[in-house]
């Protein structure tokens, strides 16, 4: 690692409550490596920025700024180019030239203004969102990608291709960058933890992961699933929303023993866990409130996974085997490429008031999907919006979002590793409008370990050894995914 000198004045009042607090209540000169040096500047400005200049420094301006400075500028560079939209070409170089002037402005503002700023000076309109889509169809790499969506989320923040586009690279950034710490490459490594963590633009999962696995690769740790947040879901409780009961065994105590010895080894590579529900606690409502509270403690997280541990059931006591569920529909966000499927029969449907009988749905047949309602949702029907019910159908979306396909895969490598791992059948994955699965907005899968159902499978895997197993099959899917 390369090391940088610098010199601190003595500011005695500060409580010492980290590294960065120590570093700048020094009385004496400390050598700091770059990513020490990165937190204290970030850390000075966002307390206060008149004491940044009392750090001495070397080389100086390498140092990208802190998150408040970081959400000004992007208000001042939104204000520019709205000037540039406006043809108000002199303003909106005053404010590029400003802006440039700053010597800590992040790579990735100063790009967009060095694409801007040649337009305005010819008096010409600024790139607009098209423009950074060709750019962005013309490359494959993870920096460039992330920079040309990052621009296109100044001009507009609400777009869901750049958010998408944003998110796919930023992920893709920090598993490189974790392969790079893995084979030593801490050059490289730093670079894109740095990346992600500056970029103020992303998803708070991907910045809080970042900053997280830049102060573990300092002191030189690696750990594959390192500040990543993750739901444990043990499925059901005691109440209303109790689930599969049979020979001698009940779900609700089951999940909970799998989720608890998969915390300790989530745990143990680096992740931070929430749980919904804690052991030994009692909770008793239906799933009318008991899910819609589980998928918004995840969602309010900002965690970067959720699974929910279940244990599954059949009228047949043959069935057997393990499986996984996601949803490609996450109704908190991609809707657009959504469509809803009615299966199994004909099934009426009625006006959007609920009122009028307004013809039947044909078994199989598509209809383009508008938005939820109370237990249903919305659909367009030749030219007429009508109310569709949940219990007969299904909403898939063939254009899922990122978060969506991660579910995807890790569905497909958890269902498998744990088929392998404690013997049971691949039951294989499944796209489902699971409550848990659709409305939580970061990758999410439910998990059936096996079969209750079905005697010699639950005697098998309830036994404490084969619990181990499947969430040591579980943690392995998620680094193969998530880690390096
Ligand atoms: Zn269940």
């Amino acid at each position: 690692l390369k090391t940088i000198c610098i010199t601190i004045a003595a500011i005695s009042f500060f409580k010492v409550n980290s590294f960065a607090d120590e570093i700048i209540s020094s009385e004496k000169p400390k050598t700091v490596n770059v990513n020490q040096y990165i937190n204290i500047i970030e850390k000075l400005d966002s307390k206060d920025l008149v004491k940044a200049p009392k750090i001495k420094l070397n080389p100086i301006n390498t140092t990208p700024m802190g998150y408040e400075s970081a959400v000004f500028v992007l208000g001042q560079l939104r204000t520019g180019y709205k000037n540039h939209v406006e043809n108000n070409f002199a303003e909106a170089l005053k404010v590029y030239d400003n802006l440039l002037a700053s010597k800590r402005l992040p790579e990735y503002m100063k790009n967009f203004i060095l694409r801007q700023k040649p337009l305005a000076e010819v008096k010409k309109v600024p790139m607009s969102p098209k423009d950074y889509f060709t750019l962005i169809d013309s490359t494959k790499d993870s920096y460039l990608l992330l920079t040309y969506s990052t621009e296109g989320l100044i001009i507009d923040s609400s777009n869901y291709k750049f958010k998408e586009l944003a998110d796919s690279a930023a992920f893709s950034i920090l598993k490189q960058s974790l392969s790079n710490q893995k084979s030593g490459r801490y050059n490289e490594a730093f670079k894109g933890y740095n990346t992600i963590a500056n970029n103020v633009l992303l998803e708070t999962r991907h910045t809080n992961r970042a900053k997280e696995l830049k102060v573990l690769a300092d002191k030189g740790i690696f750990k594959p699933l390192g500040g990543m947040v993750i739901v444990l879901d043990a499925g059901h409780n005691y109440g209303g929303n109790v689930g599969a009961h049979g020979n001698g065994y009940g779900e609700t105590e089951l999940n909970m023993e799998i989720v608890q010895k998969l915390k300790v080894q989530l745990e143990a590579q680096g992740a931070r866990i929430v749980l919904t529900r804690s052991p030994g606690e009692k909770r008793y409502d239906d799933s009318s409130v008991e899910l819609p509270r589980r998928a918004a403690m995840a969602n309010k997280s900002q965690a970067d996974l959720f699974i929910s541990i279940h244990h599954d059931s059949s009228t047949s006591s043959s069935a057997s085997g393990s499986s996984a569920f996601y949803s490609s529909y996450k109704n908190g966000v991609n809707n657009s490429s959504a469509y809803v499927l009615v299966e199994n029969g004909t099934y009426l449907y009625t006006s959007s008031n609920n009122s009028t009988r307004a013809g039947y749905v044909q078994p199989g047949q598509t209809l383009n999907y508008i938005g939820q309602a109370p237990d249903g949702f919305m659909v367009n029907y030749n030219g007429r919006n009508l109310f569709i019910s949940n219990e007969h159908s299904m909403i898939f979306n063939t254009a899922p979002s990122f978060q969506s396909i991660l579910s995807r895969d890790l569905a497909t490598k958890t269902s498998a590793y744990l088929s392998t791992g404690i013997g049971t059948k691949n039951r294989g994955i499944g796209d489902r409008n699971l409550y848990v699965t659709k409305n939580t907005n970061m990758a999410s899968i439910l998990v059936e370990i096996g079969f209750i159902s079905n005697y010699s499978e639950i005697t098998k895997i309830s036994k404490p050894s084969y619990q181990l197993k499947a969430a040591n099959e579980i943690t392995r899917a998620i680094i193969a995914i998530y880690g390096a």
